[in-house]
C-alpha cells in the first residue's frame, strides 16, 4: 500500500513511522511510505508557507501555491483527505476502508497535514477530496494524526501483523464488542488470580467464557457500542447470567 503524506515537518512522520509494526512493514514493501516537505515548493527566500488571514484576526493560514504545487507535482495517491479537526471521525470502519485503497487502482491513499491556525480553505474546495478528524480535539499540527491513521490502517494489511486473527477478533471489529480481558503469565500475581476457566483446557466453555465477558466489559465500558448492535439477544442474556463479570474501575 503507497501513502504520501504532505506536511512542512516530513521528519515527524518519517520518524514515527520507522519504528516496530510500521518500521517493518516498510522494510518488507507492504507500506509505501512517502513523506513530501511542502516547504521545498515556496518560490521566495524565506521559503514561507504561512501568510496573515484575510480579514484580519490571530494566528496564520497556511498559503495554497506550496501546497498545490508540491500535490501536483508529486500527483500522489487517491484519495488525498486533509487532516482537519472538521473532518470525517476517524474510527476502525474508516481504518479498514483505507486499508482496502491497497487493492485499488490508485494502490493507497495520501493525507495533507495543516499547521498554524490551519490551511487556506480553496486547498479544501478543490485539491483534497475529503477531510478526516481523529477525534474532537484541537492538535498543533495533522502529523500526529497523520501517524495514528497510517498505524491503524497498516496492521489491517494482509501480512502486516504476525497472528492474521488478531485484528478480525479484536475491539470494534466483527462482533461490534470490545474485546474480553487477557491475562498472561504468572496464574497468581499479588495474589490475584488468573480466572480458573482459562486454565482450564475447556475450549468451547473459554469461548463461552469469553464472549460473556466482552458483553460485560462493553456493557460496562461502551454501552453506545451494545445499543448500535440493537441490545442484547436472549442467548446472549443467558450467558451474562452464567459467567458473572470482572470488576471494572
Ligand atoms: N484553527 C483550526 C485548528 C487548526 S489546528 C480549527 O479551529 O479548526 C492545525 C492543524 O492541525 C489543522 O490544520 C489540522 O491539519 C491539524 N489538526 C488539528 N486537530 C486535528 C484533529 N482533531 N484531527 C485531525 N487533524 C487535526
Amino acid at each position: 500500500m503507497r501513502v504520501d503524506v504532505f506536511t512542512i515537518f516530513p521528519g515527524i512522520v518519517n520518524g514515527f513511522c520507522s519504528e516496530s509494526l510500521l518500521g517493518k512493514s516498510r522494510e518488507n514493501g507492504l507500506l509505501d511510505l512517502r513523506c513530501h516537505d511542502v516547504r521545498e515548493h515556496t518560490s521566495d527566500v524565506h521559503r514561507t508557507v504561512d501568510d496573515a488571514p484575510f480579514g484580519g484576526g490571530a494566528g496564520m493560514v497556511m498559503r495554497p501555491e506550496p501546497i498545490f504545487a508540491c500535490v501536483e507535482h508529486v500527483d500522489p495517491p487517491r484519495p488525498l483527505f486533509l487532516l482537519s479537526p472538521g473532518g470525517h471521525r476517524f474510527d476502525q470502519k474508516l481504518a479498514a476502508e483505507l486499508a482496502a485503497t491497497h487493492s485499488a487502482p490508485s494502490g493507497g491513499f495520501s493525507l495533507l497535514c495543516g499547521r498554524y491556525e490551519g490551511i487556506d480553505h480553496r486547498v479544501r474546495e478543490h485539491l483534497v477530496d475529503g477531510e478526516i478528524s481523529i477525534g474532537d480535539v484541537v492538535l498543533s499540527g495533522g502529523e500526529v494524526a497523520a501517524c495514528l491513521i497510517i498505524e491503524a490502517v497498516t496492521r489491517l494489511l494482509p501480512g502486516a501483523m504476525g497472528n492474521a486473527m488478531s485484528s478480525v477478533t479484536e475491539s470494534f471489529s466483527g462482533t461490534g464488542l470490545l474485546e474480553e480481558p487477557q491475562f498472561t503469565r504468572p496464574a497468581d500475581f499479588r495474589g490475584w488470580e488468573v480466572p480458573n476457566i482459562l486454565r482450564s483446557g475447556n475450549h468451547a466453555q473459554i469461548d463461552r467464557w469469553r464472549l460473556a465477558q466482552a458483553l460485560h466489559r462493553t456493557l460496562a465500558q461502551r454501552n453506545d457500542l451494545i445499543e448500535a448492535r440493537q441490545g442484547l439477544s436472549n442467548d446472549e442474556l443467558a450467558l451474562l447470567e452464567e459467567f458473572p463479570a470482572l470488576p471494572y474501575p
